[in-house]
Protein backbone atom coordinates (compact mmCIF):
# COMPACT_ATOMS: atom_id res chain seq x y z
CA UNK A 1 0.00 0.00 0.00
CA UNK A 2 1.30 3.42 -0.61
CA UNK A 3 2.19 6.13 2.57
CA UNK A 4 -0.61 5.80 4.95
CA UNK A 5 -2.30 9.26 5.61
CA UNK A 6 -3.56 10.22 8.95
CA UNK A 7 -6.38 11.83 7.56
CA UNK A 8 -8.78 9.17 5.98
CA UNK A 9 -10.13 6.05 6.69
CA UNK A 10 -12.14 2.87 4.54
CA UNK A 11 -15.56 2.50 5.18
CA UNK A 12 -17.08 -1.13 4.77
CA UNK A 13 -20.73 -1.70 4.46
CA UNK A 14 -21.46 -5.00 4.55
CA UNK A 15 -24.46 -6.29 3.36
CA UNK A 16 -26.64 -9.65 1.68
CA UNK A 17 -26.58 -8.74 -1.63
CA UNK A 18 -23.17 -6.34 -2.36
CA UNK A 19 -20.28 -4.92 -0.56
CA UNK A 20 -19.38 -1.53 -0.10
CA UNK A 21 -16.32 0.10 0.05
CA UNK A 22 -15.47 4.26 0.02
CA UNK A 23 -12.08 5.94 1.40
CA UNK A 24 -13.38 9.06 3.50
CA UNK A 25 -11.55 12.00 4.52
CA UNK A 26 -11.26 12.99 8.40
CA UNK A 27 -14.48 15.67 6.86
CA UNK A 28 -16.55 12.61 5.92
CA UNK A 29 -16.41 13.42 2.29
CA UNK A 30 -16.32 10.57 0.21
CA UNK A 31 -13.19 10.32 -2.06
CA UNK A 32 -13.37 7.26 -3.76
CA UNK A 33 -15.74 4.55 -3.57
CA UNK A 34 -15.87 0.95 -5.03
CA UNK A 35 -18.20 -1.97 -4.36
CA UNK A 36 -18.63 -5.66 -5.33
CA UNK A 37 -21.34 -8.51 -4.74
CA UNK A 38 -21.64 -10.28 -2.01
CA UNK A 39 -19.85 -13.94 -1.99
CA UNK A 40 -22.10 -15.89 0.57
CA UNK A 41 -20.24 -19.45 -0.42
CA UNK A 42 -18.39 -19.08 3.34
CA UNK A 43 -17.02 -17.03 5.56
CA UNK A 44 -13.26 -17.42 3.98
CA UNK A 45 -14.61 -15.95 0.79
CA UNK A 46 -15.93 -13.48 2.47
CA UNK A 47 -13.34 -12.33 3.94
CA UNK A 48 -10.96 -12.37 1.13
CA UNK A 49 -13.30 -10.48 -0.73
CA UNK A 50 -13.39 -7.79 1.45
CA UNK A 51 -9.51 -7.76 1.89
CA UNK A 52 -9.12 -7.37 -1.86
CA UNK A 53 -12.01 -4.46 -2.02
CA UNK A 54 -10.19 -2.67 0.93
CA UNK A 55 -7.20 -3.26 -0.98
CA UNK A 56 -8.55 -1.42 -4.47
CA UNK A 57 -10.28 1.51 -2.79
CA UNK A 58 -7.40 2.92 -1.45
CA UNK A 59 -4.95 1.60 -4.10
CA UNK A 60 -4.15 5.27 -4.31
CA UNK A 61 -4.56 6.97 -0.69
CA UNK A 62 -3.20 4.28 1.95
CA UNK A 63 -5.91 4.60 5.07
CA UNK A 64 -5.36 5.19 8.65
CA UNK A 65 -7.93 2.69 9.74
CA UNK A 66 -10.63 0.21 8.66
CA UNK A 67 -14.34 0.41 9.59
CA UNK A 68 -17.16 -1.93 9.23
CA UNK A 69 -20.55 -1.57 9.28
CA UNK A 70 -21.93 -5.37 9.70
CA UNK A 71 -25.43 -6.73 9.27
CA UNK A 72 -24.22 -8.59 12.85
CA UNK A 73 -24.86 -8.77 16.65
CA UNK A 74 -21.50 -7.94 18.01
CA UNK A 75 -19.40 -8.41 20.99
CA UNK A 76 -18.06 -5.00 21.30
CA UNK A 77 -15.50 -6.30 24.34
CA UNK A 78 -14.05 -8.56 22.38
CA UNK A 79 -14.52 -7.23 18.71
CA UNK A 80 -16.80 -10.47 18.00
CA UNK A 81 -18.99 -11.05 15.55
CA UNK A 82 -21.75 -13.38 17.45
CA UNK A 83 -23.97 -13.87 14.74
CA UNK A 84 -24.99 -12.20 11.40
CA UNK A 85 -28.61 -11.83 8.85
CA UNK A 86 -27.97 -12.81 5.31
CA UNK A 87 -23.81 -13.34 5.45
CA UNK A 88 -22.04 -16.23 6.52
CA UNK A 89 -20.63 -15.00 9.51
CA UNK A 90 -20.56 -16.04 13.34
CA UNK A 91 -18.74 -16.79 16.34
CA UNK A 92 -15.99 -14.71 14.60
CA UNK A 93 -13.06 -11.83 16.06
CA UNK A 94 -14.16 -10.29 13.14
CA UNK A 95 -11.88 -7.37 14.54
CA UNK A 96 -8.43 -9.04 15.33
CA UNK A 97 -8.79 -10.77 12.09
CA UNK A 98 -9.63 -7.97 9.66
CA UNK A 99 -6.76 -6.13 11.63
CA UNK A 100 -4.27 -8.90 10.87
CA UNK A 101 -5.07 -9.07 7.23
CA UNK A 102 -5.05 -5.65 6.41
CA UNK A 103 -2.23 -4.22 8.86
CA UNK A 104 -4.05 -1.52 10.14
CA UNK A 105 -6.65 -0.51 13.36
CA UNK A 106 -10.00 -1.56 12.52
CA UNK A 107 -13.14 -0.93 14.49
CA UNK A 108 -16.74 -2.64 13.99
CA UNK A 109 -20.53 -1.98 14.80
CA UNK A 110 -23.86 -3.32 13.90
CA UNK A 111 -24.81 -1.75 10.40
CA UNK A 112 -27.49 0.43 11.79
CA UNK A 113 -25.40 1.41 14.67
CA UNK A 114 -23.37 2.91 11.74
CA UNK A 115 -25.94 4.52 10.11
CA UNK A 116 -27.17 6.49 12.62
CA UNK A 117 -23.59 7.84 13.61
CA UNK A 118 -23.57 9.20 10.33
CA UNK A 119 -26.65 10.51 10.56
CA UNK A 120 -26.03 12.13 13.55
CA UNK A 121 -22.10 13.47 12.35
CA UNK A 122 -23.52 15.15 9.10
CA UNK A 123 -27.06 13.99 8.15
CA UNK A 124 -31.13 14.45 9.23
CA UNK A 125 -29.60 14.62 13.29
CA UNK A 126 -26.84 16.66 12.94
CA UNK A 127 -26.23 18.50 16.36
CA UNK A 128 -28.97 16.72 18.14
CA UNK A 129 -27.80 15.30 21.04
CA UNK A 130 -30.99 12.22 21.53
CA UNK A 131 -31.01 10.59 18.71
CA UNK A 132 -33.09 7.12 17.70
CA UNK A 133 -32.78 5.83 14.50
CA UNK A 134 -34.71 2.94 12.40
CA UNK A 135 -33.78 1.87 9.58
CA UNK A 136 -36.72 -0.06 7.26
CA UNK A 137 -35.35 -2.86 4.90
CA UNK A 138 -36.09 -6.69 4.36
CA UNK A 139 -35.54 -5.94 8.18
CA UNK A 140 -35.33 -3.51 10.99
CA UNK A 141 -32.55 -1.58 12.35
CA UNK A 142 -32.31 0.38 15.25
CA UNK A 143 -29.29 2.59 16.18
CA UNK A 144 -29.44 5.39 19.62
CA UNK A 145 -27.29 8.47 20.60
CA UNK A 146 -27.70 9.12 23.86
CA UNK A 147 -26.30 12.76 25.55
CA UNK A 148 -24.13 13.06 22.68
CA UNK A 149 -22.57 9.19 22.41
CA UNK A 150 -23.82 6.08 20.32
CA UNK A 151 -25.30 3.90 22.85
CA UNK A 152 -24.28 0.00 22.37
CA UNK A 153 -25.67 -1.78 25.63
CA UNK A 154 -23.16 -3.29 27.96
CA UNK A 155 -21.78 -6.02 25.39
CA UNK A 156 -22.90 -3.85 22.02
CA UNK A 157 -25.55 -5.88 20.88
CA UNK A 158 -27.97 -3.41 22.23
CA UNK A 159 -30.23 -0.78 20.23
CA UNK A 160 -32.01 -3.84 18.26
CA UNK A 161 -34.98 -1.53 18.09
CA UNK A 162 -36.65 -3.89 15.45
CA UNK A 163 -37.27 -6.28 18.02
CA UNK A 164 -39.66 -4.00 19.67
CA UNK A 165 -42.80 -5.82 19.31
CA UNK A 166 -45.86 -3.51 18.97
CA UNK A 167 -48.62 -6.19 18.75
CA UNK A 168 -47.96 -8.80 20.99
CA UNK A 169 -50.29 -11.04 19.49
CA UNK A 170 -48.85 -10.13 16.34
CA UNK A 171 -47.25 -12.71 13.29
CA UNK A 172 -44.08 -14.83 14.41
CA UNK A 173 -40.81 -13.12 14.04
CA UNK A 174 -38.18 -13.64 11.44
CA UNK A 175 -34.68 -14.72 12.14
CA UNK A 176 -33.33 -15.96 15.58
CA UNK A 177 -36.08 -13.60 17.39
CA UNK A 178 -39.00 -15.60 19.21
CA UNK A 179 -41.15 -12.51 19.54
CA UNK A 180 -44.33 -12.10 17.61
CA UNK A 181 -45.13 -8.44 16.06
CA UNK A 182 -41.79 -6.91 16.18
CA UNK A 183 -41.20 -4.22 13.61
CA UNK A 184 -39.12 -6.74 12.39
CA UNK A 185 -42.10 -8.47 10.90
CA UNK A 186 -44.82 -4.99 10.29
CA UNK A 187 -42.33 -2.55 9.81
CA UNK A 188 -40.03 -4.36 6.98
CA UNK A 189 -40.23 -4.80 3.40
CA UNK A 190 -42.13 -8.35 4.99
CA UNK A 191 -44.92 -5.84 6.70
CA UNK A 192 -45.64 -3.78 2.91
CA UNK A 193 -45.93 -6.97 1.28
CA UNK A 194 -48.32 -8.51 4.14
CA UNK A 195 -50.19 -5.09 4.16
CA UNK A 196 -50.21 -5.02 0.38
CA UNK A 197 -51.93 -8.79 0.49
CA UNK A 198 -54.68 -7.38 3.23
CA UNK A 199 -55.58 -4.42 1.18
CA UNK A 200 -55.59 -6.18 -2.37
CA UNK A 201 -57.69 -8.90 -0.51
CA UNK A 202 -60.58 -6.35 1.48
CA UNK A 203 -60.52 -4.82 -2.71
CA UNK A 204 -61.11 -7.39 -4.85
CA UNK A 205 -62.27 -5.20 -7.57
CA UNK A 206 -59.09 -2.35 -6.85
CA UNK A 207 -56.17 -2.14 -8.54
CA UNK A 208 -53.91 -3.92 -6.22
CA UNK A 209 -56.16 -6.94 -6.77
CA UNK A 210 -56.31 -6.78 -10.28
CA UNK A 211 -52.49 -6.15 -10.74
CA UNK A 212 -51.85 -9.52 -7.97
CA UNK A 213 -54.11 -11.62 -10.34
CA UNK A 214 -52.39 -10.41 -13.26
CA UNK A 215 -48.80 -12.29 -11.39
CA UNK A 216 -47.59 -8.93 -9.66
CA UNK A 217 -46.52 -10.10 -5.89
CA UNK A 218 -47.00 -6.91 -4.15
CA UNK A 219 -43.06 -6.84 -2.91
CA UNK A 220 -42.41 -3.22 -1.23
CA UNK A 221 -40.21 -1.81 -4.12
CA UNK A 222 -43.73 -2.01 -6.34
CA UNK A 223 -45.98 -1.06 -3.98
CA UNK A 224 -43.22 2.30 -3.28
CA UNK A 225 -44.07 2.95 -6.59
CA UNK A 226 -47.37 2.87 -6.25
CA UNK A 227 -47.39 5.04 -3.40
CA UNK A 228 -44.84 7.29 -4.86
CA UNK A 229 -47.41 7.85 -7.98
CA UNK A 230 -50.37 8.63 -5.39
CA UNK A 231 -52.16 5.53 -6.25
CA UNK A 232 -54.79 5.52 -3.28
CA UNK A 233 -54.79 1.74 -2.53
CA UNK A 234 -50.31 2.04 -1.88
CA UNK A 235 -51.26 4.90 0.78
CA UNK A 236 -53.36 3.09 2.46
CA UNK A 237 -50.66 0.09 2.74
CA UNK A 238 -48.34 2.43 3.84
CA UNK A 239 -50.87 4.03 6.41
CA UNK A 240 -51.04 0.30 7.85
CA UNK A 241 -47.38 -0.15 8.20
CA UNK A 242 -46.67 3.97 9.01
CA UNK A 243 -49.52 3.17 12.12
CA UNK A 244 -47.13 0.43 13.50
CA UNK A 245 -44.06 2.36 12.62
CA UNK A 246 -45.98 5.15 15.10
CA UNK A 247 -46.55 2.70 17.73
CA UNK A 248 -42.68 1.93 17.89
CA UNK A 249 -41.73 5.48 17.55
CA UNK A 250 -43.95 6.32 20.22
CA UNK A 251 -42.85 3.85 22.73
CA UNK A 252 -38.99 5.48 21.72
CA UNK A 253 -39.45 8.27 22.23
CA UNK A 254 -41.17 7.81 25.87
CA UNK A 255 -38.55 6.04 26.64
CA UNK A 256 -35.56 8.20 25.67
CA UNK A 257 -37.40 11.58 24.83
CA UNK A 258 -34.66 12.41 21.39
CA UNK A 259 -34.85 15.63 20.29
CA UNK A 260 -35.17 13.83 16.50
CA UNK A 261 -36.57 10.52 15.33
CA UNK A 262 -34.50 9.32 11.97
CA UNK A 263 -36.69 7.10 9.66
CA UNK A 264 -34.03 5.34 7.09
CA UNK A 265 -33.72 2.28 4.92
CA UNK A 266 -35.10 1.48 1.85
CA UNK A 267 -38.47 1.15 2.68
CA UNK A 268 -37.99 4.45 3.68
CA UNK A 269 -38.63 5.98 -0.02
CA UNK A 270 -41.83 5.69 0.46
CA UNK A 271 -41.69 9.19 2.02
CA UNK A 272 -44.61 10.80 3.08
CA UNK A 273 -46.78 7.89 2.72
CA UNK A 274 -44.86 6.11 5.61
CA UNK A 275 -44.17 8.93 7.17
CA UNK A 276 -47.44 10.77 7.66
CA UNK A 277 -49.49 7.81 9.07
CA UNK A 278 -46.44 7.76 11.64
CA UNK A 279 -46.59 11.12 12.83
CA UNK A 280 -50.54 10.92 13.37
CA UNK A 281 -49.98 7.58 15.30
CA UNK A 282 -46.92 9.11 17.51
CA UNK A 283 -48.98 12.46 18.07
CA UNK A 284 -52.16 10.36 18.92
CA UNK A 285 -49.99 8.56 21.50
CA UNK A 286 -46.93 10.07 22.80
CA UNK A 287 -47.14 11.01 26.54
CA UNK A 288 -47.11 15.24 26.37
CA UNK A 289 -43.64 15.50 28.56
CA UNK A 290 -42.17 13.55 25.85
CA UNK A 291 -43.73 15.22 22.74
CA UNK A 292 -41.66 17.54 20.45
CA UNK A 293 -39.36 15.00 18.48
CA UNK A 294 -39.05 15.35 15.15
CA UNK A 295 -39.90 12.59 13.03
CA UNK A 296 -37.48 12.96 9.65
CA UNK A 297 -36.27 10.98 6.92
CA UNK A 298 -33.10 10.05 7.02
CA UNK A 299 -30.68 12.02 4.62
CA UNK A 300 -27.56 9.94 3.30
CA UNK A 301 -29.39 7.61 1.62
CA UNK A 302 -27.30 4.68 0.82
CA UNK A 303 -23.98 6.32 1.60
CA UNK A 304 -25.00 6.34 5.75
CA UNK A 305 -23.25 2.64 5.25
CA UNK A 306 -19.44 3.39 4.20
CA UNK A 307 -19.84 7.26 5.87
CA UNK A 308 -20.39 6.12 9.40
CA UNK A 309 -18.45 2.90 9.07
CA UNK A 310 -15.34 5.45 8.23
CA UNK A 311 -16.94 7.50 11.12
CA UNK A 312 -15.97 4.82 13.58
CA UNK A 313 -12.62 5.46 12.88
CA UNK A 314 -11.97 9.13 12.25
ZN1 LIG B 1 -38.33 -9.85 16.68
Amino acid sequence: MPDSSPSAAVGIDLGGTSIKAALVSDRLEIVSRSAVPTDLRSQGVLLSAIERLVESVSKDTAPSAVGFGLPSQIDQRHGRVLDSTNVPLEDLDFKAEMASRLGVPVEIDNDANVACLAEWRIGAARGAQNVVMVTLGTGVGGGLVLDGRLYRGSIGSGAELGHMSVDENGPHCQGHCNSRGCLEVLASATGVMAAAQQIASDHPYGGLAAARAAGEDLDARYMIDRARAGDEEAMQVFAIVGRHLGVGVTNLVNIFNPEVVVIGGGIAAAGEALLAPTREEYERRVLRATAGARIVAAELGNDAGVLGAAALVL
